[in-house]
């Protein structure tokens, strides 16, 4: 896809309006747990230059498909920052307003979403409890377990027949 760059040193005093729809899949995640884009990302912003600094301000909106933490179902998710705003220090003379609406709203993604907390359409998660809580799960150490079986040599040596012939045979 075309990255929406901006030439900043083109920018009027008073900045510069851009505003449209992105419908690519600019986030590009593809693997089977990751966020899945909804087309479109709907932008309005303002982007201006402040002493060294370029400030976006306006709207951004995306949807997607996350993965419930708890049972692996789908949930739509809406991504609304409204306010938007960025401010960072000017490099070059391009912004790409793409990669930055790119990051900030994977930034705004819960890393842990659950089917009754999407903000679209929530629903009771499906497992219904299938899934061990968090406290059932025993921490991994790496060290054994205290109460594992020990060899004690003088047990063994008890258990040993007594020296000398069978008496059976
Ligand atoms: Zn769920």
């Amino acid at each position: 896809m075309l990255p929406l760059l901006v030439t900043l040193s083109d920018l009027p005093p008073e900045g510069r309006h851009f505003s449209g729809e992105i419908r690519p899949d600019l986030f590009g995640l593809t693997g089977p747990y990751d966020p899945h884009f909804v087309p479109p990302l709907r932008y309005e912003v303002q982007v201006r230059r402040d002493d060294g600094d370029v400030i976006v301000e306006g709207t951004l909106e995306a949807q997607f498909q996350l993965q419930c933490s708890r049972c692996a179902a789908r949930l739509p998710w809406r991504v609304l920052l409204d306010p938007y705003f960025s401010c960072e220090e000017q490099e070059g003379d391009t912004l790409d307003l793409t990669a930055q609406f790119r990051e900030d709203i994977l930034l705004a993604l819960p890393g842990y979403p659950r089917c009754e907390e999407s903000n679209v359409e929530p629903q009771p998660c499906q497992t219904g409890g299938g899934f061990a809580p968090d406290s059932a799960f025993i921490p991994l150490t790496g060290e054994e377990p205290s109460d594992a079986p020990q060899l004690d040599v003088w047990q063994a040596l008890d258990r040993l027949p007594p020296a000398g012939p069978s008496p059976d045979r």
